[in-house]
């Protein structure tokens, strides 16, 4: 990240007294993780702060322990015109969805992000492609506000850390010096890893048993690489809660003769939101971003409509003509 737009948002951020902190719709552990470990500094600095998102309306179950602090506010109690607003993990401004309309509206809007797709819609943007996860750059602007680590930003932090590696599954010597700092100021390793990825209820594993069951393996379709992919229907999420659902995508991703998962979920009938995962040789942001969505080299996504035939025959067509990258190419340039 440039030194300049760091020291810039450092600057907006220590004189600002009133900061609304967001992340993206959905939010995951590394947008509300970073919004809320950020508000936790500014709050020491004396700030007034918020953080919220939407939808959903409420926070992810798995995630509600980040919270300690009581800083998330319903999206319909975020001001109409913020003085500040911080928007994390979030690469465009309409990702930030029922409160897009804000970065209009507000006096100054600080973009702090690591998509390589990210637009810059901030008036001052900290935007690091190269860094693993959003909650990386909080850590930055908290060392350069001076503010000291304390037990719930640390947490808030390797939250983040950890989910977008993919528990360190995509870590570089610095991703782990950076963890090994956030357990040193009381972040819990084993308490967040259960809480955040060892919390299903036993509902997800009849979901599970029927999802994977009807899972298909291509083995050409991905530009000579296999393809495994599946369907979530809304009959299938009856009684579990979205966490659930997710999980499914990073069980198929680990199907070895797949070089590319894709999971397509119902959200209302006959639309689908799309997830795509790649080991690494295939870029799936550019089918993403193909299926009107975006996202990362491995990890990416789109909401689009028709049948689950439809969708699913939709991405193989743009498979076939998606770009095969070597397949080593340096893992720092890997995040979700
Ligand atoms: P997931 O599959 O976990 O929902 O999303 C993986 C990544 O794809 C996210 O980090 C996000 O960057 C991107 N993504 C997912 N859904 C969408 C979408 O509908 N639009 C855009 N632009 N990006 C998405
Ligand atoms: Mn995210
Ligand atoms: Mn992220």
């Amino acid at each position: 990240v440039l030194t300049a737009d760091l020291r810039a948002a450092a600057e907006l951020l220590r004189t600002a007294t009133d900061v609304t902190l967001l992340g993206h719709v959905n939010p995951d552990a590394d947008a509300l993780g970073s919004a809320l470990a950020l508000a936790l500094a500014l709050r020491k600095l004396g700030a007034t702060v918020r953080v919220s998102f939407g939808p959903p309306a409420e926070v992810p179950e798995s995630l509600r322990g980040l919270d300690t602090a009581g800083l998330v506010v319903p999206a319909s109690e975020v001001p109409a015109a913020p003085e500040l607003l911080v928007a994390l993990d979030t690469g465009s401004a309409a990702r930030l969805g029922w409160l897009a309309d804000r970065v209009g509206t507000s006096g100054h809007v600080l973009v702090v992000d690591h998509h390589a797709s990210n637009t810059g819609f901030g008036t001052h943007n900290v935007v690091d492609e190269t860094a693993e996860a959003t909650a990386v750059l909080v850590l930055a602007l908290v060392d350069e506000l001076g503010v000291p680590l304390d037990q719930d930003i640390a947490r808030c932090l390797y939250a983040g850390l950890m989910t977008d590696t993919s528990s360190f599954r995509r870590a570089t010597a610095a991703t782990h010096r950076t963890a090994a700092r956030l357990v040193e100021a009381g972040a819990e390793p084993t308490v967040i890893a259960r809480e955040l990825m060892d919390g299903h209820p036993f509902a997800w594993l009849p979901m599970l048993a029927r999802v994977l069951g009807r899972a298909e393996l291509e083995p050409a379709a991905a530009g000579g690489h296999g393809l495994v992919h599946t369907a979530v229907t809304l009959d299938d999420m009856a009684g579990v809660r979205l966490e659930e659902v997710e999980s499914v995508v990073d069980i198929l991703r680990t199907t070895s003769e797949a070089e590319v998962a894709l999971v397509i979920k119902e959200m209302a009938p006959g639309e689908w939101s799309g997830s795509l995962r790649a080991k690494s040789a295939v870029d799936v942001r550019v089918v993403a971003v193909g299926m009107g969505g975006g996202g990362h080299r491995l990890a990416a996504g789109f909401t689009t409509t028709g049948t689950a035939a439809d969708v699913v025959a939709r991405v193989r067509e743009m498979l076939r003509e998606c770009p095969v990258l070597a397949p080593h190419t340096p893992l720092t340039r890997y995040r979700s």
